[in-house]
């Protein structure tokens, strides 16, 4: 697994924690609807925004790993400081430029985006083109125009797009739009194809600035237009050779990014639910009890604990594949859609553990915006209906399968001798394939997985089995249903969303294998483990099921049910004892619920909105022995102060020492901080959302200002003249930033 550099770890230890400390998620999401002044500045001070930019031009180069711990911890702070991050170093400008740009735009515009002088968006989806982004309107006609004063060959570009993060503050946009040649300037045919290019955002006929509300998530977005903008070819990344380059730039950035960013916010969200959840559920008492230790609510918190060590283990092994320099888009699609949607999960059951707590909103609800948040996450970068069930399986299908690509290029290559030895070389392969994986899977399934090999003995080992046979059978499922529906199988959603579920959880299943290996093992995560690997392999199972009982061809569909499951779909969901172990590790402090927690801010600072959590739980864990022992006495449960007069009695009658009831007392006050919720005057819910912090800020802005302050006055101590390039003034026109709306920076 790959592991993060000293200067990775630095960095989240430093800026990242301190940035995790300026947050105050409420101020931005309901106060401000933006970031404070100070975290813009800090991000831009500290590089946040050129993670992805190579050091030699101002960026911190960080792994795919780096990246995404970074915006795993801002995230688990607040989804809307995390998404601010994510998008300049995801999909977007500097991505495309490193990749694909010429020598004087990387010269130019990398170290400007490193240190935030330009804020990036970059703009695909209009209101006519979301999930069918191929199909834009958006044009560019080729034509000759003024630039810096002089006639140039360009283009002149109409578009309206919509949904574009950043794009209310950005300085310079990436835009994606089709170029038209009517009057053959450039010698080829007519339509062009998709061509991205970089455009200054105060160029003239551009309309900029108005902002969507998504969900009440306040980092920026909105939509943006332009109306007859001319730009000369050299605005085009990669310049004029890179016309119709577009989609495959896209495409060949998105199977990199999909795989860090969104699957970061599950895992953040994961985390964080299970860490606050887990104490929450502690420290919260009905009944006398801990809500946490009622089978209905491990239950929850079984769910919570499990999916987030899948959803981690995911990661990993991703994150894995992308710093040694794959490009896996499969499984990047695979993450983005299976992370974000158990993000969903995971939420949904802390919202249910947490009660009113989680719904009455205010400055102290740490749930409530994450939880607004989830169809942000499912939405973007692929909407994971169309995700699941036509991306992963219906395009992943041929590419990863080892025989059907050389068929299909056997089968369209000129007839000829070679041609027909391709063919039948190919098919060959393929029957033989075929038949090996009928025959594991019917030896795997007759003998329950025992005949399946495994590298380890013993209940581990079983899980490698069951891998085994469900990945045989899946492969003589996949392969009959293409042979039975060919090229019509693209139009079989359902069928396609099953295998995409099939080939999801096995995914995760070895992953979260891998881990605890990698982990060295360690006992204290076995119920993480085998929780993770029976949810998995029984919803590989399910999928499997349903797709041959909606087989294409209904009775072959219940001969290979027989053949490849012949004890039937036996396998079953994590068990009650399983749930109750995985729930007792969230409930309390210990080493398996670090590890499944680690990478998310923790403070304990008890006024801190999830720190008090962290504060409460070991002094609760402190005063349970002295509270068993007064179980005879009639317990205070109204209020601080009857609280603290039933205890300085017991002092008095000299059943607790001065020291037990200064323990009893502390746990007290910091239950009630965490159980605690907002509430507010008519007049202040009326005011609150209107106000934008122009008279008293609150007491973490001040915080936030006083710690840009500090963090100013080093930047100028040590302040650096830092030689600016300039690049041919013909090839990128200079631009000063300029803010196109209330933004700060
Ligand atoms: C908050 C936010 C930020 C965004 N940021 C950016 C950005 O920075 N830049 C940018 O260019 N875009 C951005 N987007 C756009 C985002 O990528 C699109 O919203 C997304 O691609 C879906 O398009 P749509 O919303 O128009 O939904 P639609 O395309 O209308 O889809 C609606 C539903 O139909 C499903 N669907 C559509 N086609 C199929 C199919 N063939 N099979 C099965 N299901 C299908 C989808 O999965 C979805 O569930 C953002 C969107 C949001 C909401």
């Amino acid at each position: 697994m790959s592991v993060l550099s000293e200067a990775e770890q630095a960095f989240l230890d430093g800026p990242v924690e301190q940035l995790c400390a300026m947050i105050d998620d409420w101020d931005i999401t309901h106060r401000r609807l933006d970031l404070p002044p100070e975290i813009w500045e800090f991000q831009k001070q500290n590089r946040f925004f050129g993670m992805i930019i190579p050091q030699r031009y101002g960026g911190l180069e960080f792994s795919a790993n780096g990246h995404s711990s970074v915006v795993t911890k801002i995230s688990s702070r607040s989804i809307s400081a995390g998404v601010t991050v994510m998008v300049p170093n995801s999909l977007g400008p500097a991505e495309l430029l490193l990749h694909y740009g010429s020598e004087a735009q990387k010269d130019y515009y990398l170290p400007r985006l490193a240190d935030g002088r330009e804020i990036p968006c970059f703009a695909l989806t209009g209101p006519d083109a979301g999930s069918d982004a191929g199909a834009i309107p958006d044009s560019g006609v080729v034509c000759m125009g003024r630039h810096e004063g002089r006639q140039v060959l360009g283009l002149r570009l109409n578009w309206e797009k919509r949904y574009i993060t950043l794009g209310p503050v950005a300085t310079v946009l990436g835009l994606a739009f089709k170029v038209f040649d009517p009057d053959g300037l450039l010698g080829g045919e007519e339509e062009l194809g998709i061509t991205c290019a970089l455009i200054p955002a105060e160029t003239t006929g551009i309309s900029i600035g108005n902002r969507h509300f998504p969900l009440n998530s306040a980092f920026q977005n909105g939509p943006n237009s332009g109306k007859d903008v001319f730009i000369p070819m050299d605005f085009i990344i990669g310049d004029q050779a890179n016309i119709g380059n577009g989609w495959r730039m896209l495409v060949e950035s998105l199977s990199v990014g999909r795989g860090i960013s969104l699957p970061a916010l599950g895992v953040a969200a994961g985390k964080s639910c299970a860490r606050n959840t887990g104490a929450y559920a502690y420290l919260r008492k009905q009944f006398n009890t801990s809500i946490g230790k009622f089978e209905g609510v491990e239950e929850a918190l079984a769910s919570i604990g499990g999916m987030t060590y899948m959803m981690e283990a995911g990661r990993q092994l991703t994150l894995s594949a992308l710093d040694n320099g794959e490009k896996p888009s499969i499984i990047t699609a695979i993450l983005k859609c299976y992370n974000t949607e158990h993000m969903r999960q995971v939420i949904n059951h802390a919202m249910d553990v947490h009660g009113g707590r989680g719904i009455c909103m205010g400055p102290s609800n740490y749930l409530a915006r994450a939880y607004q948040s989830i169809p942000v996450a499912i939405t973007v970068e692929g909407a994971n209906i169309l995700t699941r069930s036509m991306i992963i399986f219906g395009q992943g299908a041929i590419r990863c399968h080892p025989y059907l690509v050389s068929e299909m290029e056997a089968a369209t290559m000129p007839e000829s001798a070679a041609a027909d030895i391709a063919f039948d070389q190919a098919l060959r392969g393929h029957a033989e394939y075929f038949l090996t994986n009928y025959c594991r899977a019917f030896i795997y399934g007759i003998s329950a997985s025992h005949l399946a090999p495994s590298p380890y003995p013993g209940r581990i080992g079983d899980y490698y089995r069951r891998l085994g046979q469900m990945s045989a059978a899946f492969a003589v499922c996949a392969d009959l249903v293409l042979m039975i529906l060919g090229g019509s199988f693209k139009r079989k959603e359902k069928l396609s969303g099953r295998f995409a579920d099939a080939l999801a959880y096995m995914f995760y299943a070895s992953a979260a294998l891998k881990k605890f290996e990698a982990d060295g093992q360690p006992r204290t995560d076995l119920p993480l483990l085998e929780w993770t690997a029976k949810y998995c392999l029984y919803q590989v199972q399910m999928a499997l099921g349903e797709i041959l009982r909606n087989f294409p061809i209904k009775w072959l569909g219940v001969i290979i049910r027989h053949s490849i499951f012949p004890l039937g779909l036996s396998l079953r969901l994590p068990n009650d004892s399983l749930g109750h172990r995985v729930a007792s590790l969230l409930i309390r402090p210990g080493a398996a619920r670090d590890r499944l927690t680690d990478g998310i801010y923790i403070t304990d600072d008890p006024d801190d909105i999830t720190g008090c959590l962290e504060d409460a739980l070991p002094k609760v864990i402190r005063a349970e022995p002295i509270e068993r022992r007064l179980r005879h006495e009639q317990l205070q449960q109204h209020g601080l102060e009857d609280y603290s007069q039933w205890v300085a009695r017991l002092k008095t009658d000299a059943q607790v020492s001065c020291d037990e009831a200064d323990i009893l007392l502390q746990a007290r006050e910091a239950t009630m901080k965490v159980v605690r919720v907002d509430d507010f005057t008519p007049q202040q819910l009326l005011n609150e959302a209107a106000e934008t912090v122009k008279s008293t800020p609150p007491s973490s802005a001040v915080r936030a200002k006083s710690v840009g302050k500090k963090i100013a006055a080093k930047k100028a101590v040590k302040k650096k003249s830092v030689s600016k390039k300039s690049v041919s003034k013909k090839s990128v026109k200079k631009k000063a930033v300029v803010k196109k709306s209330a933004t700060p920076g």
